[in-house]
């Protein structure tokens, strides 16, 4: 079973993936937390070359080259294989978050990201767990953090509630996998309505 998390700066999502994850292990699953960009030794490598430095350095076409790369490396390297092995594996983001960060917030890039998905990653999670969180509450939680490289955080409010808006699109093309649970509350009745949705999956 393959289970993503998605959402806005802040929204909770990387608490929650690990909760999850926690609470399967706690009832016997083989389970592999994993996180985008990044989850490989490889695309970690990339992650860094995207995330941190001058944010100019990279155009948006060649930025969602370097997005794509790195998830593929993740997919070959350590989603496939675990999958294979019959283990749950738990995500972090995946390409939906491309589909949002590089498809709305760099002009109308959605087609590219679409076209290389489809050539190079051809993949959906089972499930997608979409915390949705107010913006401004998510952009205060974000920024609150210390020694993270969210330099897509200097975004602000008004760019937040866009990316608020196009994981909702999301939600509504992609309704077979898409779950949304309301982040606006603590994190254990969040937890719980997300650790719910994944028994139903595993049933
Ligand atoms: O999820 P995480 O906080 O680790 O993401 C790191 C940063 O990369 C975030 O600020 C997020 O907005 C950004 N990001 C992005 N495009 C993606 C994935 C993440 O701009 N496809």
């Amino acid at each position: 079973l393959f289970i993503s998390f998605e959402g806005i700066d802040g929204s909770g999502k990387s608490t929650q993936a690990r909760l999850l994850a926690e609470a399967l292990e706690r009832s016997g699953r083989e389970v592999v937390l994993t996180r985008e960009p990044g989850g490989s030794p490889g695309a970690e490598d990339i992650r860094k070359l995207v995330l941190e430095g001058d944010p100019d350095r990279w155009s948006a076409e060649t930025e969602i080259l370097l997005f794509t790369a790195a998830r593929r490396d993740h997919l070959e390297r350590t989603i496939e294989p675990a999958l294979a092995a019959g283990k749950v594996v738990i995500c972090d983001r995946f390409a939906d978050s491309t589909r949002v960060y590089q498809g709305v917030s760099r002009g109308d890039l959605r087609g590219l990201v679409d076209r290389l998905h489809a050539l190079m990653i051809g993949r959906e999670p089972d499930l997608t767990v979409l915390i949705d969180m107010d913006p401004a509450q998510g952009l205060s939680r974000a920024l609150g953090r210390q020694g993270t490289e969210e330099r897509f955080e200097s975004f602000g409010e008004g760019l937040q509630q866009k990316m608020r808006a196009a994981f909702l699109a999301l939600a509504e093309e992609f309704p077979a996998r898409f779950r949304r649970i309301d982040g606006n509350r603590g994190i254990e009745a969040v937890a719980r309505d997300v650790l719910a949705l994944a028994a139903t999956e595993l049933a």
